[in-house]
């Protein structure tokens, strides 16, 4: 292959989606950053609304407000179903945190179904996933099956499968795996589901604005995500949840909020749920973190989905090719070696993951390591380049050839 960053300079030239980084606030060109799969990047026009919002509506209009953020929740999950999501308005809506919206919609889909005793779930879900899945199964008494997933290689459907029976209520799993990016088949996964009777739950954390995400394609019934990743939409941005039409006046979440009710500023004695997605709020929307989700999907919206997964394969895939080139057998490709089974980030291996990990952050590249010795780059479509690519890499490869990584520290921090 071609080893010279004239290569990547030609792929950023050629890339039809090269100029959004352009909307990007990137203080520090310089700056190789390879989690925007964990924290995405500050778009310019989000500070701009952000400013907005703080002086004129916060600062001026004081309560007057309202009568525009009221529907805020509901105008960006609308933005979310139609350009992030594909599905149809009123099938999502923002709220809350992931964690938060998984409790939700697990325990609504629990209550669905009614006499069923297991959930299934697998060992490699996000941790809040497999936490939040636990409380509601102890809370409950029911049975928590849960299917061994291989890290790397990611859910093995016939896995799910064989856990499947009558007696139970919920599925619930990530689309794309956070450590290795492998991606799960919905479809298939979904389909057995369906066949016993049970609900299915996706967590899209790691495909919102990565990936397709097959929901409609599959049936799939209720999915949660985050937008602070790769929608941009800043630290601690208000969730998204889904619930499928059909499904919204089945269900019922747990928490009886105003928000959730139907005719809200009635203050009406007793909790009757709203007839539509409403019915999954719980309380006041974080306004400025909800504009920050509008603005940061639009950008994904305007760059569309299928580009952006487009992308994010040629990133990972050349990424794995410089890997494979340059730090041989002392780093391994951990994710799927087939770019279209991985969302838009790519894992790899080593016992000095973490030092190589330290050692990169001091040289000005920014990558996560997750246990157990692996390396995990992002690689955001909207605003990563070929030569970032290639310069963190090259980096990488300096930093290993002279083993300046061993005097890091070989002992985990507290945050990795
Ligand atoms: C990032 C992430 C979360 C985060 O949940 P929060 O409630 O926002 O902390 C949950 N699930 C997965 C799969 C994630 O990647």
């Amino acid at each position: 292959m071609d080893l010279s960053r004239h290569y990547a300079e030609t792929q950023d030239a050629q890339d039809s989606i090269g100029h959004f980084r352009s909307l990007f606030y990137i203080p520090d060109n310089e700056l190789v950053y390879y989690d925007g799969n964990s924290l995405g990047r500050l778009p310019l026009a989000t500070r701009e609304r952000l400013r907005e919002a703080i002086d004129r509506e916060w600062g001026h209009d004081l309560i007057r407000g309202w009568d525009v953020w009221i529907d805020l929740a509901r105008s960006a999950g609308d933005i979310l179903a139609a350009s992030v999501l594909h599905v149809a308005p009123g099938e999502v809506i923002l709220s809350d945190s992931t964690s938060v919206n998984l409790y939700k919609l697990a325990a609504a889909a629990l209550d669905a179904r009614p006499g069923r005793r297991a959930i299934v779930i697998d060992d490699d879900n996000f941790p809040t996933d497999r936490y939040v899945l636990e409380g509601l199964a102890a809370a409950r008494g029911l049975e928590l099956r849960v299917v061994e997933t291989d890290i790397d290689a990611g859910i093995d459907p016939a896995r799910v499968a064989a856990a499947l029976d009558d007696d139970v209520a919920l599925v619930c799993l990530s689309h794309v795996a956070y450590r290795s990016g492998a991606i799960a088949d919905m479809v298939a996964i979904t389909t057995a589901a369906h066949r016993v009777g049970a609900l299915t739950l996706w967590d899209l954390c790691h495909s919102a604005g990565a990936v397709r995400v097959p929901l409609r394609e599959s049936g799939a019934d209720l999915a949660v995500g985050c937008t602070y990743k790769y929608l941009n939409a800043g630290p601690g941005a208000p969730a998204f949840l889904y619930v499928r039409r059909d499904l919204q006046e089945a269900l019922r979440q747990p928490i009886w909020g105003w928000f959730g009710r139907r005719d809200q500023f009635a203050m009406a004695a007793g909790y009757d749920p709203a007839e539509s997605i409403d019915r999954y709020l719980v309380g006041t929307p974080p306004v400025l973190g909800g504009y920050a989700v509008i603005e940061g999907a639009r950008i994904t919206a305007e760059a569309g989905v299928d580009a952006l997964a487009a992308k994010g394969q040629r990133l990972t895939e050349y990424t794995n090719q410089l890997a494979q080139e340059w730090l041989g057998p002392r780093l391994t490709l951990a994710s799927p070696a087939d770019p279209r089974r991985r969302g838009s980030h790519v894992t790899f291996r080593s016992p000095e993951a973490w030092q190589m990990c330290q050692a990169l952050k001091a040289a000005g590249v920014i990558p996560d390591f997750r246990t157990p010795e692996r390396l995990r780059i992002g690689l955001a479509p909207l605003y990563t380049r070929f030569v970032d690519v290639y310069d963190g890499m090259a980096r990488l490869r300096d930093i290993v050839e002279s083993d300046a990584h061993l005097s890091y520290p070989a002992e985990l921090g507290r945050v990795t």
